[in-house]
């Protein structure tokens, strides 16, 4: 089905097709574990939902036991780093780590490691020439935005949820647009070097919903709200012509207390007729 929609985007003759990868980062494995995991893993398996999970080496080292159980539950799992440190690094530096990388997963799990996401999304355009260089085959460091709440005073804290929404509604997508126009941010995946797609992923994290001080601190009891403003966002991106949008929900933080945001988002991405799949899924299906 995947590979029919890619060729429709390519051609596009399809423009509202509309894809959504769920992925969620793993820094250390002190707050995912097995219970946590387990109740992020029944919200997506209760709508047939693959997930992405970049993880370091470092708590894949640490936690080899966690890594198998994200395995058996037929999950993909990508890298995050050799440790949780930047990628900011010279090219031959960035290379080596992602390198050393990929070999604890294959050494340690027989996983091929095909995709990446810098810590904090902390990378320089070495950071692609290195993926080339390491074998990896996509990235997701890139943020891209359908409206522009983060960043905007007022709406930073209130995101949607104020009167003055709809009569802003206009120009905070017009930011959007014009942050992903500098950023290099389009709504379909594209190639970043002649082997690494890029697939940016949503700006608006549930760290940023929940945890950032700047943000508007959503409360568990608020999940319904946070499964909202990703819906919010993904409405627009339909409206714009479909792509694909790569959500950061990361275990850790939204399991067990926040889960219902992620439930919340899903059963209404299917109401507006998007599709799941995974970054590696569709990068596959491009003839590269
Ligand atoms: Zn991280």
């Amino acid at each position: 089905m995947i590979k029919s929609v890619n060729r429709s985007m390519e051609k596009k003759d399809n423009p509202n097709t509309l894809i959504v990868c769920i992925t969620g980062d793993i820094d250390d494995f002190q707050t995912e574990t097995i219970d946590c995991l387990d109740r992020y893993f029944s919200v997506l398996h209760n709508y047939n939902v693959k997930g992405t999970f970049f993880i370091t080496a470092k708590a894949a080292e640490d936690y080899p036991d966690r890594v198998g159980h994200i395995v058996k539950h037929q999950h993909v799992i990508e890298g995050h780093g050799d440790v949780h440190v930047a990628f900011y690094q010279s090219v031959p530096v960035q290379t080596a780590r992602l390198k050393s990388m990929k070999k604890t997963f294959s050494t340690l799990f027989d996983l091929d490691i095909d995709g990446f996401r810098a810590p904090w999304y902390k990378h320089n355009y070495n950071t692609f020439l290195a993926l080339d260089n390491a074998g990896l085959h996509y990235d997701c460091s890139k943020k891209r935005f359908e409206i522009a709440f983060k960043g905007i005073p007022f709406f930073q804290k209130r995101y949607m949820y104020t009167n003055a929404y709809p009569i802003c509604k206009p120009a905070l997508k017009f930011l959007a647009t014009a942050y992903n126009t500098y950023c290099n941010s389009p709504q379909i995946p594209y190639k970043i070097t002649s082997r690494v797609m890029e697939f940016p992923t949503l700006g608006i994290s549930d760290y940023t919903l929940i945890a950032d001080p700047r943000g508007p601190l959503f409360r568990p009891e608020d999940s319904e709200k946070i499964g909202k403003v990703w819906i919010e966002c993904l409405l627009s991106l339909k409206q714009r012509g479909g792509g694909v949008m790569t959500l950061q929900v990361h275990p850790g933080r939204l399991s067990p207390e926040y889960i219902d945001s992620l439930e919340y988002f899903i059963r209404n991405c299917m109401k507006l007729g998007a599709v799941f799949s995974t970054p590696r899924e569709i990068r596959g299906n491009y003839v590269c």
